[in-house]
This record gives structure tokens, C-alpha cells and sequence, in this order.
């Protein structure tokens, strides 16, 4: 189990794919215990052909994503908020 125990930038791929927005530095916030972390420090378990991403604070299913190859099946349910920054909102 702990050799599958990645940090969230191990789903930067698999997220990238399906957000066309930088989202390592997205700032989710867990809908179980309301902690607000960016998605580079959650931790992410990854199972082929799927992704789990848990809450590091405790340990909640935040995100899960599975694909076949060419479609995604994305559950987002644990995930209160996701705050993405558009191309535009960094400039300022
Ligand atoms: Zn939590």
C-alpha cells in the first residue's frame, strides 16, 4: 500500500488531460473535514487503470478518476470546492 503513496503532483498528468488549467496549485477543499490544500500536497494512491486522491488530513476520498484510455470517468463528490486559476487571473 505505501509503495502505491504518491503526493498530489503524481496526478498532474491525469489531471492535465482532463483541466486545461494548471492544477497542481488548485486549492480543493475536502467536503468531510474542510481543510484547503492545494492539489500538489494531497495524496494520491494510484490504482490501473484509476487514480484516488485522500485528503491528507484525514484521509477522505477527495477525487477519483479511471480511464479506459480515450474517456474519463471523473468523481469529484469528495471535493467541497476546487479553486483553478485561469490564464488570465495570474497576471495580476
Ligand atoms: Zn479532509
Amino acid at each position: 500500500m505505501e509503495k502505491l503513496k504518491l503526493d498530489g503532483n503524481a496526478a498532474a498528468g491525469v489531471l492535465q488531460e482532463i483541466f486545461a488549467v494548471e492544477v497542481t496549485t488548485a486549492a480543493g477543499t475536502c467536503d468531510n473535514c474542510g481543510a484547503i490544500e492545494q492539489v500538489g500536497a494531497l495524496v494520491v494512491y494510484k490504482y490501473a487503470p484509476g487514480v484516488v486522491i485522500r485528503c491528507p488530513h484525514c484521509d477522505s476520498v477527495l477525487m477519483r478518476i479511471v480511464s479506459d484510455g480515450s474517456r474519463y470517468w471523473v468523481d469529484l463528490r469528495g471535493v467541497r470546492t476546487l479553486e483553478l486559476r485561469g490564464s488570465e487571473a495570474t497576471s495580476t
